[in-house]
């Protein structure tokens, strides 16, 4: 089995930053991760909807003492998908098995991952849209008819065994809900959306997190924090070790809104949530090119950083809040980003706009 994969998408492609708001999960928060996870349903912040209908899914199970059907939670990573799944094998009290989409090569690595299952098991599969065409016909049987056909020899003489699988729950989690395929999408029962968190359920996070990790955090420390965590509890709880870092060594371990005002300005975090990337981004479009419309490319020289970055890592989150946006001409900044940067809008047809932009993307081009 491998992991490469040519096959990145956007949200992936930003697990190899290293930067403070990359969504993805970054070296050192795998450990934190695992240590502040919620293991149960009460414990999982917000998101009531889907703790909800996931409560009742569990529970009409458990009534009938019969597996769960198959659950599918979308939405952009550290929303809490991972969690998700372990809290569902915990309050089944079953086990769990993880494994990843892209490092299931061969239909024959999920057929032994299948095959090693226990009765009533939870098998956790992160990237789900990025498994092999194999690997993921085999998995319609498997989710179905709790069956494998593993094919022994090749030509005329192959002969078909079917397997039979101990019944269990595959919870699939996806970042990209639209690549995964129809008949994949057919097979879940359940289909959860992840939505990013709201301003008060992130403080909750945090201030659970404090708790968990020794950390004295007043509310409005915790406010200042989840303002800039861009809704996603992964970047709040990687933040509040940062700020706690600081406050441990400069604020004897206070940790209130000033010490994390004063914190979050030396990692360059500002009170929206950019980063330097994304301010430079903002400042380029506003600044040289007077709010564009200009192509991807040339605000991605213009920041010294490849396009892909620029459109993967920086633009999502700016068009998420309004910032910037993405238009057939090129990239456009909004009012709310010249209010931000503090600068005056151009007034219409007042300011020329350079077109200038490297052909072969999208925005205005040069012949
Ligand atoms: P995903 O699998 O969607 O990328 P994870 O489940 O790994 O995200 O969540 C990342 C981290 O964020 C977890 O370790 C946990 O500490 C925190 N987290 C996520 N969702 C919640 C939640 N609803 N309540 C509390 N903490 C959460």
């Amino acid at each position: 089995m491998s992991v490469s994969n040519p096959d990145r998408d956007g949200w992936e492609a930003s697990e190899d930053e290293t930067s403070l708001l990359t969504s993805g999960p970054v070296q050192d928060d795998r450990a934190a991760d695992a240590a502040l996870r919620p293991r149960r349903m009460a414990e999982f912040v917000g998101q009531p909807r889907v703790r909800d209908q996931l409560s009742l899914l569990l529970e009409a199970a458990k009534l009938h003492g019969r597996t769960p059907d198959h659950v599918l939670l979308s939405g952009p990573p550290g929303l809490g998908k991972t969690t998700l799944a372990m809290i569902i094998a915990a309050e089944l009290g079953a086990p769990i098995r993880v494994a990843s989409g892209p490092a299931i090569q061969h239909a024959g690595d999920l057929a032994s991952i299948l095959s090693g299952l226990a009765d009533g098991e939870v098998l956790f599969l992160d990237e789900v849209h990025r498994l092999a065409r194999p690997a993921e016909e085999m998995l319609y049987l498997a989710m179905e008819d709790f069956r494998v056909d593993v094919v022994v020899g090749k030509g005329p003489g192959a002969t078909v065994i079917p397997l039979a699988l101990p019944r269990f729950t595959l919870v699939g989690a996806t970042t990209r809900a639209g690549l995964l395929t129809g008949p994949l999408r057919d097979r879940f029962g359940f289909t959860a959306h992840l939505d990013f968190y709201s301003h008060d359920d992130l403080v909750t996070v945090l201030r659970r997190s404090a708790d968990l990790l020794g950390i004295k955090l007043d509310e409005n420390g915790a406010a200042e924090i989840a303002g800039r965590s861009r809704g996603t509890p992964r970047i709040a709880n990687r933040l509040l070790r940062r700020v706690r870092d600081y406050a441990v060594v400069r604020a004897d371990g206070r940790l209130d809104r000033t010490v994390a005002q004063e914190a979050l300005a030396v990692y360059d975090v500002d009170e929206l949530g950019l980063d330097r990337l994304d301010r430079q981004v903002l400042s380029a479009l506003c600044g040289r090119y007077r709010g564009g419309p200009v192509g991807l490319s040339t605000i991605a020289v213009a920041v010294g950083e490849e396009p892909g970055t620029v459109e993967e890592v920086s633009e999502p989150f700016l068009v998420r809040e309004g910032l910037l946006v993405r238009t057939p001409r090129g990239r456009v900044a909004t009012p709310a980003a010249f209010a931000h940067l503090g600068m005056s809008t151009p007034v219409e047809g007042g300011a020329p706009t350079l077109d200038l932009e490297i052909p072969g993307t999208p925005g205005p081009s040069v012949d």
